[in-house]
């Protein structure tokens, strides 16, 4: 069992001052794997202390400078993407398929962020004003633990290039991942006080950051029901607030989908990082005339699907991150099940032949209604829901009718028709016969999805703040 009792400040692992401790799981076997101490509200206020020493000479970097601490950082978490994706496997339970993408999606930010910076244009003439993009101050980071590495680089990327210094809160549930990503940042050998990185509770750390009135900017990924409570910490000192939350995104199957390739897409876009992933297609839209050929479909594409060993090359969905998420998993079946949903595969309990390690069944119900608990919440594992709809209308107005709007699918055979629709959902991206990722294009949610957009020029800019010069 690994212990982690050093968080980091200054430029410097340090013990921290907080006494609490968190045991982690390993989710495949049930076995204790790290014992990690927590930061407290004296660590965090120590860690703002150092982001505001360093602010000052960091905000006047320049881009090249900054670029090339981007590439640094790149090199030294790409060095370390083997480590970090057996960890992810070990530590969350993630597929060695997405394990992969996600170790190397977090170094390559960097990259993407250099080139980003590359190109923007920091000055500007608008009106007949000069206007000047300037580092927002010191932005808070608070990160989940399903996306652990590629949340903390994605985020410090930008905010490196904007020249912002960091305090980092990532997920108190990642401690053996944290410990990885903190060491390659650290060998990155940007100026002290650049990026600290205290690991402790939500209602800790997170509590601190959101109040603490040097911290100028919030990035938060995480649950919407968090999201809210930190939009209301941060309002007394005004702090610019961006919000990455759940969603519970529908998957349009237009009747001109071709199934052979739309339901194995489909089951994907659901199932991806064992469901518990925030662009998750939990809702599949189905005509109703196809509803039977899509059942059939999915029944034998499930009953195909490997569940277990996540370091198996073959294994599509491993066990989820911890217990808590399997009781929760659990329970939604059983909600699924009690309001009248018809189960056509999965069901409650654990696959046969793992009843070790948070294992469950991929799950899928038809005639799923959107009233129904199953459809209007986010899950956050491996259980679809089939709705119906009658014509392409009454597809857009169901996949709208939710509070969230983070992602949506369509799959068509007709691109003009799939654009037709997707031009009318409440999304903030919409991805049309693909699941491919853009890391330059915007990410955000519309309604309870989330506030604000990160990657790419948008992403750059959440991190400045523009100061108009007039009469220059
Ligand atoms: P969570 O909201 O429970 O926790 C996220 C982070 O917030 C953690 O670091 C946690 O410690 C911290 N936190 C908890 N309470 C806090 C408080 N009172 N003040 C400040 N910080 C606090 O979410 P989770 O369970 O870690 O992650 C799963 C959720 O994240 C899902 O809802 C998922 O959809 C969402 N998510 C969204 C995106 C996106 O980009 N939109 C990406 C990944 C995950």
């Amino acid at each position: 069992m690994q212990t982690i009792h050093q968080i980091y400040i200054d430029g410097a692992f340090v013990t921290p001052h907080g006494t609490e401790t968190v045991d982690i799981i390993n989710p495949t076997t049930e076995r204790a794997l790290a014992r990690a101490t927590l930061a407290d509200g004296e660590d965090t206020r120590r860690a703002i202390a150092a982001a505001k020493r360093a602010l000052p000479a960091f905000a006047q970097t320049t881009v090249v400078d900054r670029v090339n601490m981007l590439k640094r950082l790149h090199a030294a978490v790409l060095a370390c993407s083997d480590a970090l994706r057996d960890t992810t496997i070990e530590e969350y339970g993630a597929p060695v398929s997405r394990a992969t993408w996600i170790s190397r999606f977090a170094a390559q930010s960097f990259l993407d962020a250099a080139s980003t910076l590359e190109a923007y244009d920091f000055t500007r003439i608008m009106g007949t004003s000069t206007v000047v993009m300037e580092p927002i101050g010191i932005a808070a980071l608070i990160t989940p633990w399903n996306s652990t590495a590629g949340s903390i680089c994605s985020k410090l990327a930008m905010a490196v290039a904007a020249g912002c210094t960091t305090v980092i809160k990532p997920s108190e549930l990642s401690p053996i991942q944290n410990r990885i990503v903190t060491e390659a940042i650290h060998a990155a050998g940007l100026p002290a006080g650049v990026v600290n990185i205290v690991a402790g509770r939500g209602d800790v750390v997170g509590a601190e950051l959101s109040t603490h009135p040097d911290v100028a900017k919030i990035s938060f990924t995480g649950s919407t029901a968090v999201g809210k409570i930190i939009r209301r910490a941060a309002t007394e000192s005004m702090k610019r607030v961006h919000l990455a939350l759940g969603g519970k995104s529908p998957t349009i199957l237009l009747d001109d989908a071709d199934l052979t390739k739309a339901v194995p897409l489909a089951l994907n876009a659901a199932f991806m990082n064992n469901g518990q992933a925030c662009i998750s297609g939990s809702r599949l839209l189905v005509p109703k005339r196809c509803l039977a050929e899509v059942i059939e479909a999915v029944k034998e594409a499930v009953a195909q699907m490997k569940v277990g060993d996540p370091t198996d090359p073959t294994t599509v969905i491993g066990p989820l991150a911890n217990d808590n998420q399997y009781k929760r998993i659990q329970r939604y079946i059983r909600l699924g099940l009690a309001e009248g949903a018809t189960l056509i595969a999965g069901g409650e309990g654990h696959p046969a032949g793992l009843e070790q390690g948070y294992f469950v069944k991929p799950t899928v119900f038809a005639n799923v209604r959107s009233e129904m608990t199953i459809a209007r919440e986010e899950i956050f594992g491996p259980v679809l829901s089939i709705l119906t709809y009658g014509d392409d209308e009454e597809a857009i107005a169901m996949a709208n009718e939710t509070v969230f709007g983070l992602h949506a699918y369509v799959m068509s055979s007709n691109p003009a028709r799939a654009k037709a629709v997707a031009a009318r959902l409440q999304a903030g991206r919409v991805m049309i016969n693909t699941l491919q990722h853009d890391p330059l294009a915007p990410f955000g949610g519309f309604k309870q999805s989330g506030v604000g957009r990160e990657y790419g020029v948008l992403g750059l800019e959440s991190y400045l703040e523009p100061k108009t010069l007039i009469g220059v």
